[in-house]
């Protein structure tokens, strides 16, 4: 129980001044503060940039005033989405006129590799640094993110070169809550899915790592990528539109006015120029 609470609800008058000295002693350290003198952040990314984007998710992002993010395939701008075996084969993508408009409402980018065929040592030049330059001119806007593709397998080959490419950061997807002191190259993301596999099969849950950013004053970015009313596409992979609007309201009443809502490269670019915050 937070001891603020507890006073609350009277329990200062059940303790005696050491017991009180002894809880503070314990209480953990002020979280560091956020742009703004914000207590925690939180922001959402949708892998591979569907078109359904704007009929599904962009509405709610409006009606609770959350930017969102989409980390985007170089090659697959505008087009249906050709990566066979995927759940998002075929589905058209945004195009750079739609990127360019969700842009404007305050929505960010990144890249989600050249093919999606998952970083190795052996294609990271194509995958990591040519795919930025593709990607930069597809959508004619700069591109500091990197958002690895499949598993975290292609995470630590992109780490190798994304740097040198031109990367301020990059997005995994470990399960994590993100400290102002963390390496902006190994970034978690917090799944949004209406159930995980197995063995674990976790149902969904909208509060899912908000008690745990509001005490570590940490940094939530969830990730989905096309949330679709009533039923997921897959349900490891995505949540419903219902889902996403009871995660954003939860957000919202949580978070009230400590919270920056703010697109991932908002977020990376804030620490970069604030380093006295972050660790040597
Ligand atoms: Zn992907």
């Amino acid at each position: 129980m937070h001891r603020r609470s507890f006073l609350a609800m009277g329990g200062a008058a059940l303790m005696s001044p050491l017991a009180l000295g002894q809880i503070e002693s314990v209480s953990p350290r002020v979280p560091l503060r956020w742009k703004d003198g914000k207590k925690w952040v939180y922001s959402i990314t949708y892998d591979e940039g569907p078109q359904e984007l704007l009929n599904h998710a962009v509405p709610i992002h409006r009606k609770y005033g959350i930017p969102g993010h989409v980390a985007l395939v170089s090659s697959q701008i505008g087009i249906p989405r050709n990566v066979p075996g995927s759940s998002y084969h075929g589905m058209m993508i945004l195009n750079k006129e739609e990127i360019a408009g969700l842009a404007k409402e305050g929505w960010g980018f990144s890249c989600h590799s050249l093919t999606h065929c998952g970083v190795t040592d052996e294609n990271a030049q194509d995958e990591v640094v040519k795919a930025k330059k593709v990607l930069e001119d597809a959508i004619a806007q700069p591109i500091s993110i990197f958002t690895v593709p499949g598993t975290n397998d292609g995470h630590p080959p992109a780490m190798k070169v994304a740097a040198q490419a031109g990367y301020k950061a990059i997005l995994t997807i470990y399960d994590r809550v993100n400290l102002q002191s963390s390496d902006l190259m190994s970034l978690g993301r917090v799944p949004l899915h209406t159930r995980y596999p197995g063995p674990f099969f976790s149902e969904y849950d909208p509060y899912k790592r908000i008690h745990q950013a509001i005490e570590l004053g940490g940094w939530i970015v969830d990730y989905c990528h096309c949330p679709m009313p009533d039923k997921p596409i897959h349900e490891a992979k995505d949540c419903t539109t219902q889902e996403l609007e009871e995660r954003f309201q939860k957000i919202k009443e949580i978070g009230g006015d400590d919270v920056w809502l703010a697109d991932p490269n908002q977020v990376v670019d804030w620490l970069v120029s604030n380093t006295e915050n972050r660790k040597p």
